[in-house]
């Protein structure tokens, strides 16, 4: 049986007027992440990291920021056709550990909500699935709340 292992991160910048959606879920939040698509900062980078372990490159490549198809769309059907890909490759998922930083706002009541959502779509156990979030202590642009960043693992294995 072969292991890969893949890491994606991804940032989107704060601003009023748009909707804040993280892991799939809508977090109630005076400012929200702007982006082509639903800006999902967390998806996107848990996207990147099962990509970059089964190598077959990342979401700028496949979901294009230039395709007008893709304005506004669930950030949760680009994890869909990542988790496809991966399937047509003989992948399943093992594991992930997802690491968010953001000063505001507070998600920690929203983690088993984010867990059962991004569970359900991978059509994974939520055991399989770790969620976490930190601050960056005022500090840079989350600590500003200009900005959040995500960074995930991936851990994959053959199923062949
Ligand atoms: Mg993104």
């Amino acid at each position: 049986m072969s292991f890969r292992i893949g890491f994606g991160m991804d940032v989107h910048r704060l601003v009023r007027g748009r909707d804040l959606y993280l892991g799939g879920v809508l977090i109630p939040s005076d400012s929200g992440a702007e982006g082509h698509s639903d800006a999902d900062v967390m998806i996107h980078a848990i996207s990147d990291a099962l990509l970059g372990a089964a190598n077959l490159g990342d979401i700028g490549q496949h979901f294009p920021d230039s395709d007008p198809a893709l304005q506004g769309i669930d950030s949760k059907l680009i994890l869909k056709q990542v988790l496809e890909m991966l399937g047509a490759h003989n992948y399943d998922i093992v594991n992930l550990d997802v690491m968010l930083a953001l000063q505001k706002p507070k998600i920690s009541p929203y983690i088993n909500a984010m867990k059962n959502t991004l569970a359900d779509v991978m059509g994974v156990d939520e055991g399989q699935l770790s969620i976490k979030a930190t601050t960056t202590e005022h500090l840079g642009y989350e600590g500003r709340a200009e900005g959040i960043t995500c960074y995930a693992v991936a851990l994959i294995q053959n199923n062949l």
